[in-house]
């Protein structure tokens, strides 16, 4: 099997500010789905500077933690059910981050990098918002991209990662984006550092929803397969509702 398609081993809850539903709710989605896995994947960021927090306090993942245990004990007969967590990866915070990690064991840990920092200001590269596209696209589209997968490289190599989340998010809502040869060739390198590694890949089903195709496109998840990479599959739910959304079309 290319692909377990009974696990979701990627959802958010209202602990991160921007997703709603209790975790309670995404469980019983998932019961009622069908599903034999639910990994909560919940936000962490160190030392973003944004107008708005996305991801978890320190006292949120501490009530993560103890809810998700209570969880376990109610439904633990007809559901696993995996704490993680999605670091965003700030390379000015390394320290912190991996001190945070150690406080608590983790189902998963997922690699992603959502804030790019131009002087000093974090914009999120997988933002549709004005305020967001524009200063990245000013500083160089092409650029943004590059740098984004550089970092990943070296977040994959510095983070006790297991799985590799949104490797083609960097400026998806920008008309402007396009992967070059060079941008592809870095792509390998990230496969096959996740390789070395023994990390998977993601394969997010909220990609139908946005462009009617799975992220990342085919193309790139035909050459993770071929260089050994293992695949999960995720559907980044943040509503109860979209817990492992188009999973038939994986
Ligand atoms: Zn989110
Ligand atoms: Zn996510």
């Amino acid at each position: 099997m290319l692909i377990n398609t009974k696990s979701d081993g990627h959802v958010h809850t209202h602990l991160c500010h921007h997703a709603v539903g209790e975790m309670e709710e995404y469980v019983v989605a998932a019961i009622t789905k069908g599903l034999e896995e639910l990994i909560f994947l919940e936000h962490l960021e160190c030392g973003i500077r944004y107008p708005e927090d996305t991801w978890l306090s320190a006292e949120d993942f501490a009530a993560y933690h103890c809810e998700g245990q209570r969880l376990r004990q109610v439904y633990g007969e007809k559901i696993s059910i995996g704490l993680g967590v999605e670091v965003g990866y700030n390379p000015r915070r390394v320290g912190e981050t991996l001190e945070f990690l150690k406080r608590y064991p983790w189902d998963r840990v997922g690699v992603s990098f959502h804030y790019y920092e131009i002087d000093g200001h974090h914009y999120n590269v997988v933002s549709r918002r004005t305020i967001n596209l524009e200063p990245l696209g000013n500083y160089g589209v092409e650029r943004v991209i590059s740098e984004y997968f550089a970092t990943l490289l070296e977040a994959i190599d510095v983070l006790p990662g297991t799985v590799l989340c949104h490797l083609d998010a960097v400026l998806r809502h920008h008309p402007e984006v396009r992967l070059t040869g060079a941008h592809l060739r870095q792509i390998s390198e990230i496969f096959q550092a996740m390789h070395r590694k023994g990390m998977a890949l993601e394969v997010n089903t909220s990609g139908f929803s946005h462009r009617g195709e799975q992220y990342p496109v085919r193309s790139l998840i035909e050459e993770a397969v071929a260089l050994g990479v293992r695949l999960v599959a995720g559907s980044d739910a943040h509503k109860p509702e979209d817990v492992g959304r188009f999973f038939d079309r994986l």
